[in-house]
């Protein structure tokens, strides 16, 4: 059986490919009944979401994932109900997003350094004067032939070293959890698998995490293999963290597209959904 419950998803107000109301429309259709929108460090795609959510009689649950810089790497920490209108929240992520577009030029200055013009342009263009992230230079490498597909583009342009790259100055994670809380919300450690932290550094971070007022780890992801959820589970156990489960998705032709194909918890572990005031109790 596959999890109802979905607690981490991205829409085009950030760098999904579905508008809000498709991404609620199509979780609906594969049989999620409680999803997380959780876009990057950007909370204007919730109110659509919620009103698509009320049409289909789905629940939602308003969420974010920041962006976070913590010993030189980025970390994604996930924040489950929280308040959109919390003015701590939204003045941290307007931070954040000044960042993001000046990051943006920038990569774009470097890649034009190289010879690879225009990227930064058609990236804007595809972000439509939303959010701009990576996934849009990607797409934008993608169409002018650099790469046959997007996971090629992080490898050869993206990534720390690369032409590309430029380093991120993001929230502390002492402040991103911060502002979680201060929305009346519950941070979640985002894909612990995907950062390649050695595991004293993942029990390092979880200690700052914790100590910053950070209550749960995502233990089932669409970014993370079953293997790392078995690895992961006896840390949260250890940490008494609890487990949250999200799909993560982005769009359709990402090759892990677990909408609604979500694997159950380990059933050692607390759901973070309990921490949640959710309608219906769509643990299944
Ligand atoms: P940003 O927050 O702008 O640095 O962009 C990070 C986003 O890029 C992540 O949220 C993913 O959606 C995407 N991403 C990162 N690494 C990869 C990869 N190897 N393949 C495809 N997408 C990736
Ligand atoms: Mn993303
Ligand atoms: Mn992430
Ligand atoms: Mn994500």
């Amino acid at each position: 059986m596959y999890l109802t419950i979905d607690l981490h998803s991205h829409s085009s107000a950030s760098d999904g490919s579905l508008s809000p109301t498709e991404l609620v429309t199509l979780a609906h259709r594969l049989g999620v009944r409680t999803l997380a929108l959780t876009d990057h460090d950007e909370l204007n795609g919730l109110a659509e979401a919620a009103g698509a959510a009320r049409l289909v009689g789905m629940e939602l649950v308003s969420g974010v994932e920041i962006s976070v810089s913590w010993e030189r790497q980025t970390i994604h920490i996930v924040g489950l109900g929280i308040d959109p209108e919390s003015e701590a929240l939204q003045q941290g992520l307007v931070r954040l997003r000044q960042f993001r577009h000046w990051r943006a030029e920038e990569m774009g200055r470097r890649l034009d350094k190289q010879q690879i013009g225009g990227i930064y342009e058609r990236a804007a263009r595809l972000a439509q004067g939303r959010i701009i992230s990576r996934t849009h230079f990607a797409m934008a490498l993608v169409e002018r032939g650099y790469a046959k597909q997007v996971g090629e583009v992080f490898r050869h342009f993206l990534r720390a070293g690369k032409p590309g790259h430029v380093a991120g100055e993001w929230a502390e994670l002492s402040e991103a959890v911060g502002w979680i809380r201060a929305a009346g919300g519950v941070a979640v450690v985002a894909h612990p698998a995907r950062y390649s932290l050695s595991r004293a550094k993942l029990c390092r971070l979880f200690e700052a995490f914790i100590d910053a007022g950070g209550e749960a780890i995502e233990v089932v992801s669409g970014s993370q293999s079953a293997e790392d959820a078995a690895r992961l589970a006896p840390l949260a156990l250890k940490y008494r963290l609890y487990a949250s489960a999200g799909s993560d998705f982005h769009s359709e032709d990402r090759p892990w597209h677990l909408l609604g194909r979500l694997p159950p918890l380990p059933n050692t572990l607390q759901p973070v959904w309990q921490l949640l005031e959710l309608d219906s109790a769509s643990a299944g």
